[in-house]
């Protein structure tokens, strides 16, 4: 039987973590206003798996254990599994509106599966044999992992062992016979505090000097020894005003939080790489591409917000304009463009030794491109439509109180015969995904997620086949090969 979001909530309170948030030591980690919306957005990725609709998209048996599991813990076995993944990704952004965090450690894992083959292929070692009967662990508890890989990096110009300060990567400080104590930390980390377990891998390509910070391992969220600080978002302490709706997304968000590894000791048994600098880039490249994919996540949330730009559109009294039906049309075109790219690189997926499939990394980052992109376009767009009463609207509470109610009742009306409220609740949401908590997941997260721009470029220069190109081009027109 799938774990249900009650059954998850649950067992997230019985973590022992150390939580720091506005400077404070957080209590109750799932009970605090500001960081249970976006609890309940992982939530839903249990919940959704218990409806029969969507049982093919947020289910599947495992190869592992034969037993029915969520997929945000399989290892693709086939590219309808790649493609899978890509429509769940835009199912729940489209159900939550936000970011809901748990591909990352489907990413990891599925990244793990296929660079601990090829660790063992040399010969010598056993990283696959742990990482499967981690995977085990994994799939039959139906954890939430964090896959957590960008390290704080300190002089971007410096590889890791130059850095003024050496735990500006996170490294191996002892090794011991019954596991490896680290130390560093991970920044930027999604869903953290939501997590049960941390997979860390490495952030760069590495060399022989590197070889102490060529480490991927994985440890409980509560291991002793880590510290998570959440990070700030815009508009976030409208969530400490009560249930009020100018929080604009009344149920979900994300977050992110710096994870400190303070001297964590993690068994042999949970080490997948340690020291083998020569395998940090393919993993990189793995777990990036596979990333990049799951950033289908946003054309479920641009769904909302073309939802949300038109219903402005309609309480407003424009809807049947002209230039807004165009508009709507090009957040549309925008919006379904980004889904030929997570469809395209799932479906030119290939496998990989071992079974893991793999999507098309020159797809995959074409795609991540296009997010960096699209997004804030399709979010100027709603920002256009939904008028600058975006930004000066009053407070619920101005609206609620007596002595300026009736005057927001007035004038703040649009179309005949559609509540006040109604219209502020829509520009709220619209606020929230294009300037409040939402934007971190839709706009800045979009821009430097799963890698900034210019990594995608980096990798569409390398995967593009540019001889073939010339060569075509100088037959059509007469050159003759050398
Ligand atoms: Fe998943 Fe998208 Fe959030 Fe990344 S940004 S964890 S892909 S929902
Ligand atoms: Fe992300």
């Amino acid at each position: 039987m799938l774990m249900t979001a009650s059954q998850y909530t649950n067992s997230l309170r019985k973590l022992n973590r150390v939580v720091y948030l506005f400077g404070e030591k957080v209590d109750s980690v799932v009970d605090h206003p500001v960081i249970r919306p976006s609890l309940n957005a992982v939530a839903m990725t249990y919940s959704l798996a218990h409806r029969p609709e969507y049982q093919e998209l947020m289910t599947v048996t495992s190869p592992l254990t034969g037993r029915r599991i969520n997929r945000f813990t399989h290892i693709h076995q086939s590219t309808d599994d790649l493609v899978k993944k890509s429509k769940m990704g835009r199912l729940l952004g489209s159900l939550t509106g936000c970011c809901f965090q748990r591909c990352v450690g489907m990413d990891a894992l599925n990244a793990l599966s296929i660079t601990t083959c090829a660790l063992d292929a040399r010969g010598g070692t056993e990283y696959n044999r742990r990482f499967l009967k981690y995977l085990e662990y994994v799939q039959t508890g139906f954890t939430t992992c964090d896959g957590a890989m960008t390290d704080p990096k300190g002089d971007r110009s410096l590889p890791p062992h130059a850095q003024a300060d050496p735990d500006s990567y996170l490294r191996i400080v002892e090794r011991r016979a019954d596991g490896i104590v680290v130390r560093g930390a991970k920044a930027h980390q999604t869903g953290a505090v939501n997590s049960h377990e941390i997979i860390v891998m490495p952030t760069v390509a590495m060399r022989e000097e590197d070889r102490d910070y060529a480490v991927a391992f994985a440890v409980p969220s509560d291991a002793p020894g880590i510290t998570y600080i959440l990070g700030r978002q815009s508009c976030d302490t409208r969530k400490l005003e009560g249930e009020t709706f100018d929080r604009g997304n009344l149920f979900f968000g994300g977050h992110e939080a710096l994870i400190v590894f303070d001297d964590v000791f993690v068994p042999q048994e949970r080490v997948f790489l340690c020291g083998e600098h020569e395998f940090t880039g393919g993993l990189v490249e793995q777990f990036a591409s596979y990333h990049r994919q799951s950033y289908a996540c946003k054309v479920g949330v641009g769904d909302v917000l073309i939802g949300a730009a038109q219903t402005a559109a309609e309480f407003n009294g424009i809807a049947t304009a002209s230039h807004i039906r165009d508009k709507i049309i090009e957040m549309n075109h925008l919006n379904e463009t980004l889904y030929c790219g997570c469809i395209a690189c799932a479906a030119e997926g290939h496998r990989e030794a071992g079974g893991t499939y793999m999507v098309d990394t020159l797809l995959a980052n074409v795609h991540k491109q296009n997010i960096t992109r699209f997004p804030y376009e399709i979010a100027r767009i709603a920002q256009d439509i939904a008028g600058g009463l975006l930004v000066t609207l009053p407070s619920e509470k101005d609206l609620k109180a007596p002595e300026t109610g009736r005057w927001i009742e007035k004038y703040c009306r649009g179309k005949a015969g559609i509540p006040v409220e109604h219209r502020m609740r829509i520009l709220r949401l619209i606020e929230n995904l294009t300037m409040g908590t939402a934007a971190v997941g839709y706009l800045t997260e979009s821009m430097h997620g799963a890698g900034s721009p210019q990594a995608q470029r980096i990798m569409i220069a390398r995967g593009v086949n540019m001889e073939a190109k010339k060569a075509v081009a100088k037959r059509l027109c007469g050159i003759p090969e050398k």
